[in-house]
């Protein structure tokens, strides 16, 4: 199916208006800027049909104008897919380029239009972006896409699995996979029904359910099938329900209660412990303040003064004292957020209910503090935790960075301190992700010999107003060089 829709995309380009393919001058001077700072125009060589051999570069090309690619006299070997014509976002210190080339599962090249156009031979399938924006898959470090579908309506896992990736989403880390939903993956991998990635983080407890470590045989980083990986341990403090969320004071409507805990901070502490001992990765579901304390707590005694080299996250991050945020950045425990969470929706949610009446004016700053967790040092990474919260906007970047949400009510004062940069929104749903997941050297961002898992959206997220990020969509997701969503206006079988 990937060649059929790609070319379709390539049709749907050239009938556009982009007779020639060729970029104008004025985009190719700004792109080639952008990329490497060069003064000098570039050469732009004609777009060559798909069936045509690459045409030869001139002695006036530039030398070596890319980090990840160079230009010598022979051809290299031809990519399966090159895309060109639109803004190719690597995520790379912003560094934004024009053309990307891909053989097999792998990105080879990314660069300059000329360069990349070398890489086109006669089996090369040549995609014309036409102004759409192309970048890595979003990596969603925290999801139940598949092993809770049923919230979304959904019976079918392999259309659990489309409809991450019709949100963008080539890789989910799914973070509560039992035994059965496990063996429900694999088998769904190996009969290549599975068409996105997905790392798997075994759950110990939830709520008053202990499940235990029933999961040794199990490797961190094993393949258990072509798209199933093992990732870490999951547990879980205390609910993010406003109304349920464990805090250091009385919630503001009911002095007399502080909230649930799941597990007590010594038996949390003596987990955490055993399962850092034993080299996995532990990952905790977090609401109120006093949560984060006992899992602080927990971390600390587990690291002993030592670096967090299992990349320990606390996931949610919901409710948070400045002195946490320090302490997080200190022992270098990531920040597992949702970007779509407390945007203007969140106001008195319906099935959430009210962060401000159980906070109170006093604690209420202390709830969704993105931005304050990304200048205080922590490495934040940014998931959807949907179906249970779906994104409103793709990668919930919309949310993120304007606080707005379906609804178009305008955000309380307490979300908007707390809106972050369009280019930390991308970041920290691509190659943070992949860190949180230790997959930082093949996800995340475009460079030659990562995955080609890669999505073209029908705007460039970084060239676009915020209030536009809402209707950006994607146009095509791509998963080891395949095409495994396609939408309609890109002319989808
Ligand atoms: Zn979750």
């Amino acid at each position: 199916m990937g060649r059929r829709v790609l070319g379709m995309l390539l049709v749907v380009g050239l009938l556009s208006g982009c007779v020639d393919g060729r970029p104008s001058a004025e985009e190719s001077a700004e792109a080639h800027a952008t990329t490497t700072g060069d003064t000098a125009p570039p050469t732009v060589a004609p777009l060559p049909p798909t069936s045509v051999p690459p045409p030869p570069v001139t002695a006036a090309s530039p030398a070596t104008t890319s980090p990840t690619t160079t230009t010598t006299a022979t051809p290299p070997e031809p990519a399966t897919l090159v895309f060109w014509g639109g803004p190719v976002l690597t995520i790379e210190a912003g560094r934004v380029a024009e053309a990307i080339a891909v053989r097999g599962d792998l990105i080879v090249a990314v660069g300059e239009a000329e360069e990349i156009l070398r890489f086109v031979g006669p089996e090369t399938t040549v995609v014309d972006l036409d102004g759409a924006a192309l970048m890595p898959g979003i990596v969603d470090p925290h999801g139940h896409w598949i092993s809770d579908r049923h919230l979304a309506g959904i019976d079918d896992p392999v259309a659990a699995a489309l409809n991450a990736a019709r949100h963008g989403v080539t890789t989910m880390y799914d973070l509560f996979v039992k035994a059965e939903d496990l063996a429900e993956l694999i088998a769904l991998d190996e009969a290549g029904g599975l068409p996105v990635r997905v790392t798997v983080y075994f759950p110990v407890n939830y709520l008053t359910r202990f499940y235990g470590i029933w999961f040794s045989q199990y490797t961190p980083g094993e393949m258990l099938s072509p798209h199933v990986r093992v990732g870490g341990a999951k547990l879980f403090v205390d609910p993010t329900d406003p109304d349920r969320m464990l805090l250091s004071n009385a919630h503001a409507d009911d002095q007399d209660f502080y909230g649930e805990a799941a597990i007590s901070g010594v038996d949390l502490t003596d987990l955490v412990t055993r399962l850092d001992d034993a080299g996995r990765q532990v990952v905790i579901h977090t609401g109120g303040d006093a949560a984060h304390d006992m899992v602080l707590d927990a971390f600390a005694a587990a690291l002993d003064g030592g670096p967090n080299d299992l990349r320990h996250r606390i996931e949610h991050v919901a409710v948070v004292r400045d002195d946490q945020i320090d302490r997080m950045a200190e022992l270098g425990i990531l920040a597992s957020i949702q970007t779509s969470w407390f945007s203007s929706d969140w106001i008195g949610h319906p099935q959430w209910g009210s962060f401000e009446a159980e906070l109170g004016q006093a604690r209420i700053n202390w709830a969704g503090r993105w931005n304050d967790l990304l200048e205080g040092g922590v490495t934040v990474i940014g998931g959807t935790d949907a179906p249970w919260t779906p994104p409103v906007s793709i990668g919930g970047w919309a949310e993120a960075v304007t606080r707005v949400g379906a609804s178009g009510r305008d955000p309380a004062g307490w979300m908007l301190d707390q809106r972050i940069p369009i280019e930390e929104a991308l970041r920290i749903t691509t190659a943070s992700a992949a860190y949180g997941g230790f997959e930082e050297e093949i996800k995340g961002t475009l460079a030659a010999g990562k995955l080609a898992d890669l999505i073209v959206l029908s705007a460039d997220p970084l060239a676009i107003p915020p209030d536009e990020l809402i209707d950006l969509r994607v146009l095509v997701t791509i998963v080891g060089g395949e095409a495994v969503y396609c939408a309609e206006e890109a002319r989808c079988p």
